[in-house]
C-alpha cells in the first residue's frame, strides 16, 4: 500500500479520496489485496482520463499500472492479443506494430489504459467502440458463496456483452483479449460544407471520416478519411508537423489566450468566422499509418468534455438544436427560438442567455452498433453519432459551460434519445440513464449475480445499481 493521497482526474473536476491505495505488481497481489479488504468497497482506476465519476470510488482503490504485458495469439485464422489491464493504448500500439499489427479502432488520444478504455466504451470514428472488439475479459472478484477472492475469465454470452463495457462493476479487470488486425494506411483531406446532408452522403466514400461544426461560422469542416492500400505520402512527416504546430499547439494556445481577454466572446466569434477555417489545408490528400492519422495530442491542454450520442436519423435535428442553444447561451440579448420545448425548459433556456460562449469546434463521429449491453453505441438498428462539446475554461470558470451542458443533456435525452458518454461529463440522473439503455436490466442482473453486495460499485454507480 502506498500513502493515501487524493487522486485527481485529467479535467480536475473529480477528486478521489481512497481509504487505501495499491499498485499491485501482478495478478496474485490483486487477489491478495481483495482478500485483505473483504467486505469493503474496492475499485480500480486507469489513467483517470474520464470526466465522469466512473473511475475509482470512496473505498480501496487499485491502479494496475504495473500490469503491462501484450501477447499475440492466432487460432483458426483469427488473431487477437491478450493485453494486461494497465497497458496504455500508446504502448499497445507500439508493441503490436513491432509484429505488423494494430487495434481495430482508436479514440482521439492513446493515453488511456485498455481496462479504462473499454470500461466506458471509448470510440473513434467510422468503426465500433473498442469494447465491441473484446473477446474475453479476465477479472478478479469475490466468490459470492465463500466470499473468497477468485479469478474468472468471461468469454461468452450476455456476461461477455456486459464485461465489454462494465464501468468497473464486474470486478478488477486483469487483462483483456482484443481482436487485432494488420496495420493499415489512412488517407485524409479536408473540405467544408454548408449543410450536414452532403457530409453524411460522403460517408459511403469516406467511412472513417469525422467532422466539425464550426461554432459561430456554423459550417461543417469534414476530415474525409478512408482506409487505402497506398504508401505513406512522401511529405506525411511535414503534414504531421504542420498539424502539431497549427492544431495541437496553435489552435489551443489561441483559444486559451483568447479566453483570458475581457471581450473574449467577440474575439472567439471573429476567429471562428474569419481566421481558423483558413488555417486548414483543403483538398490536400495525405496518406499515413492509421495510428498516426487517427489520433491527435488532445491531452496537451486541460479541458472538459461532454459527448452525446444520437441515432443517425436524429443527427441533423440534434445538430441544429445544439447550434440554437449555443447561440442563445452566447449572448445576454439573444432571442429565444421556438425549439418545441415545455414551459420549464423554455425558462431554463432563457436563464442560460449570456452565460456561456462556446469556443471549440463541435466534433461529430460515427460509431457503429456495438455488441454490448451498455456502451453508448449499443443496440438499435442505426449507427450512432457522438456530438462532442468541449470547454477550455479554467476549472473555476466552468459554471456557464456546466449549466449549458446540463440543459443540453436533459433536453436532448428527451428530444433525441441522446446518451451521454459514460467517461465524460454525465449530468443525467440514474433514472434518465437507465431509460436510455433497453438492456440495462440484463446488465444489472449480471452485476448482481457476480457482486450481490455491490463492493465493486462506487456511490455514483450505486444510484444505477443499488446493492441488494
Ligand atoms: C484528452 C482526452 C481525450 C479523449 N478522447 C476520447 C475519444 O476520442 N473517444 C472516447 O470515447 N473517449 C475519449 N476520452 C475519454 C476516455 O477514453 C475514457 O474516459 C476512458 O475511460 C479513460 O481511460 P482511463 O484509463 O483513464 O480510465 P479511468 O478514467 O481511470 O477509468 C475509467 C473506468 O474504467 C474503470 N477501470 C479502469 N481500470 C480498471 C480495471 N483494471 N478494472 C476494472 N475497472 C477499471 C474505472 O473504474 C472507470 O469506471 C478522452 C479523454 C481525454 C481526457
Amino acid at each position: 500500500m502506498t500513502t493515501v493521497a487524493p487522486l485527481q482526474n485529467f479535467g480536475e473536476n473529480v477528486t478521489i479520496r481512497p481509504t487505501a491505495y495499491y499498485e499491485p505488481k501482478d495478478e496474485a497481489e490483486v487477489v491478495e489485496i481483495l482478500n485483505r479488504h473483504r467486505g469493503e468497497q474496492i475499485r480500480a482506476v486507469g489513467r483517470l482520463h474520464s470526466w465522469s465519476t466512473a473511475p475509482g470510488g470512496e473505498g480501496v482503490v487499485l491502479s494496475l499500472k504495473h500490469l503491462q504485458d501484450v501477447t499475440l495469439h492466432q487460432r483458426d485464422g483469427t488473431e487477437w492479443a491478450t493485453i494486461a489491464a494497465g497497458c496504455q493504448v500508446k504502448t499497445i500500439l507500439q508493441k503490436l506494430k513491432e509484429q505488423g499489427k494494430t487495434l481495430p479502432s482508436l479514440g482521439l488520444i492513446t493515453e488511456q489504459t485498455i481496462a479504462g478504455a473499454i470500461s466506458t466504451g471509448t470510440h473513434g470514428s467510422g468503426r465500433n467502440s473498442l469494447s465491441h472488439y473484446v473477446r474475453a475479459v479476465r477479472v478478479a472478484r469475490y466468490d459470492p458463496a465463500s466470499g473468497i477472492a477468485m479469478i474468472e475469465t468471461i468469454e461468452s454470452g450476455t456476461a461477455l456483452q456486459a464485461a465489454r463495457c462494465s464501468l468497473g462493476c464486474l470486478g478488477i479487470i486483469l487483462s483483456v483479449d482484443m481482436q487485432v488486425r494488420y496495420t493499415y494506411a489512412v488517407e485524409e483531406h479536408f473540405r467544408e460544407y454548408d449543410s450536414v446532408e452532403p457530409v453524411l452522403q460522403a460517408e459511403a466514400e469516406y467511412p472513417l471520416q469525422q467532422f466539425y461544426l464550426s461554432p459561430w461560422r456554423w459550417k461543417f469542416l469534414v476530415q474525409h478519411r478512408r482506409e487505402v492500400s497506398k504508401r505513406r505520402s512522401r511529405l506525411a512527416w511535414l503534414y504531421r508537423i504542420h498539424w502539431f504546430l497549427s492544431v495541437d499547439l496553435g489552435l489551443h494556445l489561441l483559444i486559451l489566450t483568447t479566453l483570458r481577454l475581457r471581450r473574449s466572446n467577440r474575439v472567439i466569434r471573429f476567429l471562428f468566422r474569419r481566421v481558423i477555417p483558413h488555417t486548414v489545408p483543403r483538398n490536400l490528400k495525405v496518406t499515413d499509418d492509421s495510428s498516426k492519422m487517427l489520433i491527435m495530442e488532445h491531452e496537451l491542454f486541460r479541458h472538459m468534455e461532454m459527448e452525446l450520442f444520437v441515432p443517425r436519423d436524429q443527427l441533423p435535428a440534434a445538430l441544429e438544436y445544439v447550434q440554437q442553444v449555443l447561440i442563445v447561451a452566447g449572448s445576454a440579448t439573444s432571442d429565444i427560438p421556438d425549439l418545441n420545448l415545455d414551459a420549464p425548459s423554455v425558462e431554463r433556456l432563457t436563464a442560460l442567455r449570456g452565460l456561456y460562449g462556446h469556443h471549440y469546434p463541435i466534433c461529430v463521429r460515427r460509431v457503429c452498433v456495438d455488441d454490448t449491453l451498455i456502451s453508448m453505441s449499443s443496440g438499435g438498428e442505426q449507427d450512432w453519432y457522438a456530438i462532442s462539446l468541449i470547454s477550455y475554461a479554467k476549472p473555476r470558470d466552468r459554471q456557464g459551460f456546466l449549466q449549458a451542458m446540463d440543459f443540453l443533456a436533459t433536453t436532448m435525452k428527451r428530444k433525441f434519445g441522446a446518451r451521454p458518454h459514460w467517461g465524460k461529463y454525465c449530468p443525467l440522473s440514474a433514472e434518465e440513464l437507465i431509460e436510455l439503455y433497453p438492456r440495462f436490466g440484463a446488465f444489472r442482473e449480471i452485476c448482481e449475480m457476480r457482486d450481490p453486495t455491490g463492493v465493486f460499485r462506487n456511490n455514483w454507480i450505486r444510484t444505477l445499481i443499488p446493492p441488494t
